[in-house]
């Protein structure tokens, strides 16, 4: 079922945004370091590659509608930055721009955001909306092949730890704001398509019924 899960996702690319009736840019500039970087640039290793890298589908994974509990550095119930690694072997090795711990069945409050550095967030805190909102198509990587048309605030503020339980606090604009955005409401056990207006939300319905038909076809 994975490997035909693998052939069908659509990665939440950049240039999703020729696609929206708003499109907007991603902020270049200056970006702090969180003092966790690493070269995104670089093949992934074969070990890398051969971990078991699959993701459930969002039907089947109920971890999607719960809310995960803060990541305690004090007693870590797993090595923080050993998940923060798989976490971002996984948006190299499938090119996508984010995805939650949950999304993979790990009861963690995490996600990592693919970004010039790479952020991989705990315990992120949403401080300041914008007032100002964009139209965007938004894919996931727990629903592949479905995008929904969805509007969300241009800018936010946001704190959160690295994977040493440094705190942070940043600004994000456009596309990383975007994708911030999407991972947050994973930990909230809140899905993309349920922020859509009631239109696309049936219409996602739809296509995603399509998608599992498909796939159960293939497996045949
Ligand atoms: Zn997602």
């Amino acid at each position: 079922m994975n490997e035909h899960h693998d052939k069908i996702v659509i990665k939440f690319e950049d240039n999703d945004t020729s696609t929206t009736s708003n499109p907007i840019q991603v902020s270049t500039a200056a970006p702090e370091t969180t003092g966790f970087v690493i070269d995104t640039q670089a093949p992934a290793k074969i070990d890398e590659l051969t971990e078991d890298l699959s993701i459930p589908f969002g039907h089947q994974n109920a971890m999607l509608d719960d809310v995960m509990p803060d990541f305690d550095f004090a007693n870590p119930a797993t090595d923080p930055v050993k998940l923060a690694h798989k976490l971002i072997n996984i948006v190299r090795v499938k090119k996508a721009l984010g995805i939650s711990a949950n999304q993979l069945g790990l009861p963690y409050r995490v996600f990592v955001m693919q970004s010039d550095p790479v952020f991989v967030c705990f315990n992120p805190v949403v401080t300041y909306y914008s007032d100002d909102g964009a139209v965007l198509d938004e894919a996931c990587l727990s629903w592949p092949g479905v995008g929904v048309k969805i509007k969300r605030p241009v800018s936010i503020r946001v704190r959160f730890k690295d994977p040493y339980g440094n705190a942070c606090t940043k600004q994000f604009t456009g596309m990383a704001a975007r994708v911030f955005q999407h991972e947050f409401d994973h930990l909230n056990g809140i899905r993309y398509y349920d922020r859509a207006v009631p239109f696309h939300k049936e219409r996602f319905k739809k296509n995603w019924k399509k998608v599992v038909r498909f796939i159960k076809n293939r497996a045949k």
